[in-house]
C-alpha cells in the first residue's frame, strides 16, 4: 500500500537514504533533509496515509504511536527546554510531501503564531 513515486514511502522502504534516529514496525523517525531548526525529526508511519485530513479510525493507534515516539525521540535527544510538534496539512497547512508526518523542530525558540 504504497504511495506513487512517494519519496517518504521509499524511505520506509529502505529504497532511499535518510538518517534514521528510531524504527518500529509501524513509524521511523528520520532527520529532515533541510533542517529548519538545530533538531528537526521527521516522524511518519510506514503505512502511506495522506495527511491527517484523509486518515480514518483504523488509523489511530500509529497516530498515537507517532506522538508517544516523537516524546521518546525528544527526549533520547535532550530536547529538555521543548520542542513543537507539528502535521502541515494540504494546502493552507504548507504541506509538501503528501505522506502524513510529524515534524519534531527543537534546539531554539519557536516563535507563535507560525506564518
Ligand atoms: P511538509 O512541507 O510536507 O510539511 O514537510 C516535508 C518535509 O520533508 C520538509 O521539511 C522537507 O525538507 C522534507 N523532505 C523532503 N524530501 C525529503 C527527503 O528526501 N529526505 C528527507 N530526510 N527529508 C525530506
Ligand atoms: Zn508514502
Amino acid at each position: 500500500m504504497s504511495g506513487t513515486n512517494c519519496i517518504f514511502c521509499k524511505i520506509a522502504a529502505g529504497q532511499a537514504p535518510a538518517s534514521i534516529v528510531y524504527e518500529s514496525q509501524e513509524v521511523l523517525a528520520f532527520k529532515d533533509i533541510a533542517p529548519a531548526a538545530p533538531v528537526h525529526i521527521l516522524l511518519i508511519p510506514r503505512k502511506h496515509i495522506v495527511n491527517v485530513a484523509s486518515a480514518t479510525p483504523e488509523d489511530a493507534a500509529v497516530l498515537g504511536q507517532l506522538i508517544l515516539v516523537a516524546g521518546q525521540v525528544a527526549r533520547d535527544l535532550g530536547l529538555t527546554e521543548g520542542y513543537r510538534l507539528v502535521t502541515n496539512t494540504d494546502k493552507h497547512g504548507g504541506q509538501s510531501v503528501y505522506h502524513l508526518h510529524f515534524h519534531l523542530l527543537g534546539g531554539r525558540y519557536m516563535s507563535w503564531p507560525p506564518g
